[in-house]
């Protein structure tokens, strides 16, 4: 990744971070995260998350239990379709569907700063599994 060229300071610790960001087959919990990573602190993994996520580069997905799930992103804004049987994530962009929630902002003289979009339900593999 290239992330240097946009503001990514790179040190050991973050580069571990990111590494073990890159291994994880899924979704994963910043706990998983801490799990992999014995050997970095607490501060620096919450701070290196907090940085992709300002880059674009981590998807931060709130689940309906409350906990969250991170995963890693295209670097582009997008929302998600959060399947409730398997946890797994489909990324879509709408340009038109990003106009109107900024159109509703300035019609409620809200300074809009970011937004985030989770859809909920069955994935089509876990729809058509008949799982409820
Ligand atoms: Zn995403
Ligand atoms: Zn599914
Ligand atoms: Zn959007």
């Amino acid at each position: 990744m290239r992330l240097e060229t946009i503001g990514f300071r790179s040190t050991a610790p973050r580069r571990a971070v990111l590494q073990a960001i890159e291994r994880a087959p899924g979704p994963f919990t910043v706990e998983d995260l801490l799990g992999e990573l014995p050997g970095v602190g607490r501060a620096t993994v919450f701070r290196t998350i907090k940085l992709l996520q300002e880059l674009d580069l981590l998807c931060r997905v709130p689940l309906e239990d409350g906990s969250v799930r991170y995963q890693l992103s295209e670097g582009t804004h997008h929302h998600h379709l959060v399947c409730r049987a398997c946890g797994r994530f489909t990324e879509f962009a709408d340009l038109e569907l990003d106009t109107r929630i900024q159109e509703q902002a300035a019609q409620h003289g809200f300074h809009l700063q970011g937004h985030s979009l989770e859809l909920y339900g069955l994935c089509p593999e876990c729809g058509t599994a008949g799982v409820a």
